[in-house]
């Protein structure tokens, strides 16, 4: 049976590489960042259920690492694809990791003794990590990468490392993997909330993105899972949400709704009830969309919680002396409203994966007018492409959550398993 080539590995194509080894066929893996995991291994817990999010997932990348059919690929990228269903040559770039992959056994002493710190993108900004680094704690494979704009040279992981691990010099490497389909599961990008200058993001800290307060929510993240105000590292007396920042908003070319961010606004205010009962949560909303099994229970849940509902969208996002100031029309009693929360959770929409254009192009399908990739129905064959033998699931298709990124997942590997047999 010919090989599967699944580019992106995420929880999608994650889930797609498990399913496809499940059927005996070999699948190559390739992933951009140094771990798989894409989004879901920055998420705290998860709706509706508030199971934590890494509990579901890293038993996942844990088989993956341990499949002998499942082929990982880290900081690599797709630079060529050529052929046809059945007899696709694709060209893999591997970027220089400047560790040796066989020799490092991920034991973090060259970590400790590393004395630069720098932003840590995995905790999305809150916190540090050092110029050589594991992306998380649980990163597969379980190995560090060295991050060369960083480094200073001062030579101490090299003498730490009783394995010889590191290497000085790495041009990375190139390969060619011959297949009988290809599945793009490129994922998704957080909206850049700095494009709204309105919600002054990065000009007051005490502004975030829903992304960075999963990782502050989270305990094995940068605030050990305590919620902090940036400014003054106190803990805020109040929070409020602002929903729909880069969905449903045609001025900036996003008109589509990004599909989980009611949901886990929801979610979040109701962790943040859970561990501080008496803080003040509102959440301003345009339309609060809770389509899926359970999910309008879980609003009811939160609304019973004490969790304030406004509908209601913000101008702007000012400074009010001790705290932050947002005046809202409460468009249900037209009131208009003055809130001066300690905290304001911006929940940030999705948008196409960086690099869509590229994939697209050098696969040869197309991509919708918002950058997502296009399948050819949107509604029975949902994974299909223009392109015989190339299929695309996830987010990498349009915004959804988890349980519809799985059960695509599984849909474009069954397409690429009958492919395979066919090739024989
Ligand atoms: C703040 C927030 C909270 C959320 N909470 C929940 C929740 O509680 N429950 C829920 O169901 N959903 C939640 N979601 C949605 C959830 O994150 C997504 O549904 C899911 O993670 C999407 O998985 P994916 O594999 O399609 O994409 P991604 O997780 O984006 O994975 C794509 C992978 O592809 C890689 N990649 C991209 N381009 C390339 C390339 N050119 N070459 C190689 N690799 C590439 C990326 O590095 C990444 O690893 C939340 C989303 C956000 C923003
Ligand atoms: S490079 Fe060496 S010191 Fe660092 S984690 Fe790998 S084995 Fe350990
Ligand atoms: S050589 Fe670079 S990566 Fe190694 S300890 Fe020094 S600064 Fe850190």
């Amino acid at each position: 049976m010919a090989d599967v080539v699944i580019i992106g590995a995420g929880v999608t194509g994650i889930q797609a590489a498990l399913d496809l080894a499940g059927h005996g066929i070999d699948v190559h893996l390739i992933e951009r960042e140094p771990s798989i995991g894409g989004h879901m291994a920055q998420l705290d817990k998860t709706f509706p259920t508030n199971d934590c999010s890494m509990c579901i997932l890293s038993p996942k990348m844990m088989d993956v690492s341990r499949n002998p059919h499942i082929h990982i690929h880290t900081c690599s990228e797709v630079t060529a694809v050529e052929g046809e269903a059945g007899r696709f040559r694709v060209t893999v770039k591997k970027n220089p990791r400047y560790i040796d992959e066989e020799k490092c056994n991920g034991c973090g002493d060259c970590v400790l003794i590393c004395p630069v710190e720098v932003y840590n993108r995995f905790d999305a900004g809150i916190g540090v990590r050092k110029a050589i680094y594991k992306p998380h704690s649980q990163a597969v494979p379980d190995i560090v990468i060295k991050d060369p704009e960083h480094c200073i040279e001062c030579g101490l992981c090299y003498d730490i490392c009783d394995r010889e691990a590191i290497l000085k010099e790495d041009t990375g490497k190139e390969i060619l993997i011959e297949a009988s389909s290809i599945i793009i599961t490129t994922g998704y990008r957080v909206f850049d909330a700095g494009n709204k200058d309105q919600f002054s993001y990065l000009l007051f800290p005490d502004v975030i993105t829903s992304l960075e307060f999963e990782r502050m929510m989270n305990a094995s993240g940068p605030t050990g899972g305590q919620i902090q105000r940036l400014s003054d590292g106190k803990t805020p007396e109040s929070v409020v949400f602002v929903q729909c920042v880069g969905s449903r908003d045609a001025s900036i070319g996003r008109p589509y709704c990004s599909c989980v961010c009611c949901m886990y606004a929801i979610k979040n205010a109701l962790l943040i009830r859970e561990k501080y009962p008496d803080m003040d949560i509102t959440i301003l909303y345009m339309d609060i969309r809770a389509y899926g099994k359970g999910y309008e229970e879980y609003y009811e849940r939160a609304i019973n919680a004490g969790i304030r509902f406004i509908r209601g969208m913000p101008a702007e996002v000012i400074d009010g002396d001790d705290s932050l100031a947002i005046r809202v029309e409460n468009t249900e009693t037209g009131e208009v409203e003055l809130l001066t929360p300690g905290l304001v959770i911006l929940s940030v929409g999705m948008e196409p994966a960086f690099d869509s254009e590229k994939i697209a192009e050098m696969c040869e399908i197309p991509l919708e007018e918002a950058g997502f990739f296009s399948s050819t129905d949107d509604k029975v064959d949902t994974v299909a492409t223009i392109k015989p033998g190339i299929y695309v699931a996830g987010t990498a298709i349009s915004p959804k959550d988890i349980p519809d990124c799985v059960a695509q997942a599984g849909a474009a590997a069954m397409r690429a398993f009958i492919d395979s047999e066919r090739e024989g």
